[in-house]
């Protein structure tokens, strides 16, 4: 089935990752608000929590983390996630907290990494949407290195019809930066460089909100011309 109307971001890709807001990303909000609202699974509720403040939710969960980290060692024992939880106004007794505790503690060492953090929380994919994710970020790594770079862009991704760039008010190299911050964690640790994971968590975001696996892999082949 071929769907006759895509959704905005399929057409709009790039220029749409660099001018922020937009009613896809309200979408996504309002969807997962929702979401939040009716779902049983503590580790649910909090992805739509995150969720609910759009694409960009996933990412800023570096902050969130940060914010959770009590004593900066840069992961969370019990007692910080414990605290953490109760100001995300879940709510939840302290069983469950210890139960998802657990659940983001893979290795069981007794604290939560960022890494573990991320695992779980990321909204989970099938297969066919991890695969053209791949594609595309093959397609952005012209190097072949496993890192987009702005030196990898130059050569796929063209600014000469981005109107900002036609005025004069940006380089291409500011239109190139930009276009790889969407991809970086937010919390100051952005160094122009994207790797797969932050692609990845980048694109979970996003497919979240997109029911069904035919429209995600055509926006992404439209997007990225794949
Ligand atoms: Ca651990
Ligand atoms: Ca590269």
């Amino acid at each position: 089935m071929i769907p006759r109307r895509l959704p905005v971001t399929s057409r709009r890709m790039l220029s749409r990752q660099q001018s922020g807001f937009s009613r896809f990303e309200a979408d996504l909000a309002n969807k997962s608000e929702r979401r939040a609202a009716v779902s049983k699974d503590p580790l649910e509720k909090l992805r739509h929590l995150c969720l609910a403040r759009g694409v960009t939710g996933i990412l800023s969960i570096g902050r969130i983390f940060r914010r959770m980290d009590d004593d900066g060692s840069k992961s969370l024992n019990l007692e910080e996630f414990t605290e953490g939880m109760n100001d995300t106004g879940l709510q939840l007794p302290e069983d469950e907290v210890k139960a998802l505790f657990e659940r983001f503690d893979q290795d069981g060492s007794g604290t939560i990494s960022m890494d573990e953090f991320l695992q779980e929380i990321r909204p989970p994919m099938s297969e066919t949407r991890l695969k053209v994710i791949d594609e595309a970020f093959k397609k952005l790594d012209k190097s072949g290195d496993g890192v987009i770079t702005i030196d990898d862009l130059r050569g796929v991704y063209s600014v000469k019809g981005n109107p900002r760039y036609l005025n004069g008010e940006e380089t291409e190299e500011e239109i190139l930066t930009k276009f790889l911050h969407n991809f970086e964690k937010d919390d100051g640790s952005s160094d122009n460089k994207v790797t797969k994971e932050e692609f990845v968590n980048y694109y979970a975001g996003v497919s979240a909100s997109i029911d069904l696996d035919v429209y995600f892999d055509l926006m992404m082949r439209q997007s990225f011309k794949l």
